[in-house]
């Protein structure tokens, strides 16, 4: 009889890849996070600080009582509520689109959005620096994608003029590892000079930007236009879980027949969509929330390089500090962490360009003490040369 031992591996090249990866000081590892934990967090996406609000928790905590723990079946079959309903009725109210449509995940809508609208025939012009959500999109799309240089608005209508047919341009309106939001007007132009239609991941931008929070595309006075479809987050500034695209009725619509992440997904769970309905109506009642976390994530800007470091200016909470390389920024992370202040560490291959970076948020609710002992931390421990430009692997898109 053959033994479990006996049975040889058909996973022997993943002993290389690991033993490459750690050579390159790219190996991740998972760490649990406390319940309760002495560190100052800059490194999650809690950018209003909703996360652990009393009436945040309370409200999850109440349709998690009142409708099940988890969802029990796709949104189609058993898994919509008329909490699901009625946050999606309050999603596009605020934000000003026409109809809103919530998944399991942020990254679950960008799949759907990006799939559903484009077929074989369709053009997808997809920014260099956008989120491995909207590029999974792109892969598992039928249409063929053109990736255009970051921020780029020349390069798109490039694209769209030389392509003529059916197309949706595809890009972060804030982006993830630099936080530098998208040149939306200069891109809804070169979409509406061509009858392209504009799909915008305001992930980073949902709570923060537009007025009261009210989003990118409503600050860029998009929102509820017939060609601008927007997805984000419920998992960031609105501090629950799950995700949402907003847009035209009859997009939202089609999502709910064509959308294959809606469709054979298990919906967003109750208590998640309670949360996210709470924090939405805090934002509303507190729309100085929004501008106060920018504040913050300015502040930290404006500090970190006047002690010499190489920190991306934030259009959102997103403050970027570049790395020499790889293990520095993994062994400058922990120095911080060993000093009390938990920042982020994005390494190859979650960075466009290669570059390693320590990766802070800023928090609406931090003292001006809090940035200030962050700051000081951080230079602190700083690796020579801490704002210096290594090269690496970039991004595969
Ligand atoms: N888009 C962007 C730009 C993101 O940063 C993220 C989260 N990392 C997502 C989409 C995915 O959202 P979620 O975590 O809700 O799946």
């Amino acid at each position: 009889m053959l033994t479990v031992n006996s049975i040889p591996s058909p996973f022997g090249r993943l002993a290389e890849q690991d033993r490459s990866r750690r050579a390159a000081g790219l190996r991740r590892e998972l760490r649990p996070r406390p319940a309760e934990s002495a560190l100052l967090d800059l490194a999650g996406n809690d950018y209003l600080g909703l996360a652990r609000h009393p009436r945040v928790v309370r409200a999850g905590a109440d349709a998690c009582l009142r409708w099940g723990a988890g969802a029990t079946g796709s949104r189609l079959v058993t898994g919509s509520t008329a909490l699901h309903a009625e946050l999606e009725a309050e999603l596009a109210d605020f934000t000003g689109f026409e109809a809103a449509l919530v998944f399991a995940s942020g990254y679950a809508a960008n799949l759907a959005a990006v799939t559903a609208l484009t077929d074989a025939g369709t053009l997808l012009v997809s920014d260099a620096g956008n989120h491995a959500s909207l590029i999974d999109g792109c892969r598992l799309s039928r249409a063929r994608t053109e990736v255009v240089r970051h921020a780029d608005p020349e390069a798109v209508r490039k694209a769209l003029a030389g392509h003529g047919g059916e197309a949706v341009v595809v890009s972060d309106a804030v982006f993830s590892v630099d936080g530098d939001a998208a040149p939306l007007p200069a891109l809804a132009a070169a979409c509406r000079a061509h009858g392209a239609a504009l799909l915008l991941d305001d992930a980073h931008g949902l709570g923060v930007l537009g007025e009261g929070g009210r989003g990118s595309a409503h600050g860029a006075g998009l929102a509820g236009a017939p060609d601008v479809v927007c997805t984000a987050t419920l998992s960031k500034a609105l501090g629950a879980q799950g995700g949402v695209v907003l847009g035209p009725a009859a997009v939202i619509d089609h999502l709910v027949n064509a959308g294959r992440t809606f469709i054979f997904d298990t919906g967003l769970a109750p208590a998640a969509a309670g949360a996210a309905l709470e924090a939405l109506r805090l934002l509303r009642a507190e729309p100085e929330r929004a501008g106060q976390a920018r504040a913050v994530a300015r502040g930290f800007h404006r500090r970190l390089t006047s002690r010499g470091l190489d920190a991306t200016a934030p259009d959102a909470c997103v403050v970027s500090v570049r790395a020499p390389s790889p293990q520095e920024a993994v062994d400058w992370a922990a120095r911080c962490r060993a000093e009390g202040v938990a920042v982020g560490c994005f390494r190859p291959p979650s960075v466009p360009d290669g570059v390693s970076r320590l990766r802070l948020t800023a928090r609406g609710d931090l003292t001006g003490r809090e940035i200030g002992g962050a700051v000081d931390v951080i230079a602190r421990t700083a690796p020579p040369g801490g704002g210096e430009v290594s090269d690496g692997p970039g991004q595969d898109p």
